[in-house]
């Protein structure tokens, strides 16, 4: 589920353990002002855990998805300046150096 982007050493939530945690990207879909939007969204993943509860967020993680979805929106209506515009190629440009 997702692209793999890289692996964190951090204290699970899930498990309970301090373990290699996969930080993962996918795209997702929200639905914002009646309109579906599709957008990328980054969750982390652990593989100790063998159910359909394996993903978590930090709240930074859930913070920039929420931004990445309403740019999407305002992209995907126009409703960007020019400077956003070039603001969030340069961020999409620099996340697939991963
Ligand atoms: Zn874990």
């Amino acid at each position: 589920m997702g692209v793999l982007i890289r692996k964190v050493h951090m204290d699970c939530p899930l498990c309970d353990k301090t373990h290699e945690v996969e930080e993962r990207k996918r795209l997702a879909t929200i639905t914002l002002k009646g309109e579906k939007v599709t957008y990328e969204e980054r969750f982390y993943f652990c593989s100790n855990v063998d159910d359909d509860e394996n993903e978590f967020e930090t709240g930074s993680m859930t913070n920039e998805n929420l931004l990445n979805s309403r740019n999407a929106y305002r992209l995907k209506y126009g409703l960007l300046t020019s400077d956003e515009i070039v603001a969030i190629r340069e961020s999409y440009g620099l996340s697939q150096c991963y």
